[in-house]
């Protein structure tokens, strides 16, 4: 008998991390490969948010701190979400967490019940049905086509709903896909939400990286009842290129932040103090959006070369996201299945990209332009020599 518990048993080894060690290990032996895997940006954290954590680690701010975090940071992230999102949140509202991932954690712990059902629109990130399975829940998948842009709409959200149904969980801009819900869809998804009343757990972590003038818009902000029905989750990793200081936070009604926060209390109490001080910076120093600004304008041109080269690409087909690093690209036509496409991609082709399959889609593969233009283009043409050679 096994002496680990059945939770855990039941946990899916993360594909993304085989890849990445089999191209460490090639790389290593010294071959040359195009790593279009990533999935945290390739910059450096900007140079003002680097110092203030300094500066915290040199006035002695190594030292427990309050569980939910620092009330200047709570109240930087309250004022953040009224003026970028529209969201109506006091400072103890909010709960900052060890990256967006323990929000998302803390708040399916803290209202998913073992047997209720949280409905997911795949293709997903792969975190999503795992933490579910750890608290005891079912994940119900809403199929998505990339003619459909990759999105659910309001009546396939109704046809899925049960008794059972607890929560759905929305992600937009969309890690795997790139896309990114409109206003109207998003208000249209909320009227069924509040029919049935839902709830709902709005993963805004890449709401700063939308292209071609496309607008990120928060479900939460669309009045005081949805409001009431809606965990918004976001985070430092991505827009401020901070993915190793562990920053994310939740915006909730009172009593599921106080829950979210009693689960951290016993878990990992606050994040490291000089974390939450680059957070401040982050948000306070005016260079910094400039530096935000200066990288978002450098993904929006590599998701333009990616794209325009994966055009050319034969038997591949891509939709053209506006949000995220990631292009989800549909390989069917190629007859392998996306792990297998991804082993002969990187061992013959010399290019990482992740299998579909981590996300719930066997028939794509996901490429990152977290990388520099360089590798992208190399990697694209390495792509189509690939599938030549494949006709
Ligand atoms: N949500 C999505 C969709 C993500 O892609 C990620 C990271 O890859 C996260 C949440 C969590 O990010 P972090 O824990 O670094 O804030």
């Amino acid at each position: 008998m096994s002496r680990l518990s059945s939770r855990v048993r039941s946990l899916t080894p993360s594909l993304t991390l085989a890849i990445a060690a089999r191209t460490k290990a090639l790389k290593a032996g010294g071959v040359d490969i195009c790593n279009l895997s990533a999935g945290e940006p390739d910059f450096d954290t900007p140079a003002p948010i680097r110092e203030a954590a300094k500066a915290a680690l040199d006035r002695g701010e190594t030292r427990y701190g309050p569980v939910a975090g620092q009330p200047l940071l709570r109240e930087l992230i309250a004022q953040k979400l009224e003026r970028d999102n529209g969201l109506v949140y006091s400072p103890e509202q909010i709960l900052v967490t060890n990256g967006g991932k323990q929000a998302i954690f803390n708040a399916v712990m803290a209202l998913v019940e073992p047997g209720d059902a949280v409905l997911i629109p795949s293709p997903y990130w792969l975190s999503y049905p795992e933490i579910v399975a750890l608290a005891g829940g079912t994940s119900l998948f809403l199929p998505t086509t990339e003619g459909a842009d990759f999105k659910i709409t309001a009546d396939q959200l109704e046809a899925a709903i049960t008794p059972r149904t607890r929560l759905l969980v929305l992600n937009s801009p969309s890690n795997p896909t790139g896309m990114v819900y409109s206003r109207a869809e998003l208000e249209a998804l909320a009227a069924v939400i509040l029919r049935h009343d839902l709830l709902v757990l709005s993963d805004e972590i890449y709401e700063k990286l939308v292209y071609d003038g496309t607008t990120h818009h928060s479900i939460g902000s669309f009045g005081p009842e949805i409001a009431a029905r809606t965990i918004t989750v976001g985070g430092f990793s991505k827009a401020f290129a901070m993915t190793g200081w562990r920053l994310g936070y939740l915006a909730a009604p009172p009593e599921i932040v106080k829950a979210a926060a009693a689960i951290q209390s016993h878990s990992t109490s606050n994040v490291a103090l000089y974390s939450q001080a680059g957070a401040i910076a982050a948000l306070q120093d005016e260079r910094v959006a400039g530096e935000v600004q200066r990288m978002v304008a450098t993904f929006a041109e590599r998701r333009t070369a990616m794209y325009r080269a994966l055009s050319r690409v034969p038997d591949i087909t891509c939709a053209a996201a506006q949000g995220a690093f990631y292009l989800f690209a549909d390989i069917a036509e190629s007859g392998l299945d996306s792990t297998r496409f991804c082993e002969k991609l990187l061992e013959e082709g010399h290019v990482a990209a992740v299998p579909g399959i981590a996300f719930g889609s066997d028939a794509h593969i996901r490429l990152s332009y977290a990388a520099d233009r360089t590798t992208i283009l190399k990697g694209i043409e390495r792509l189509g020599q690939f599938m030549a050679q494949r006709r």
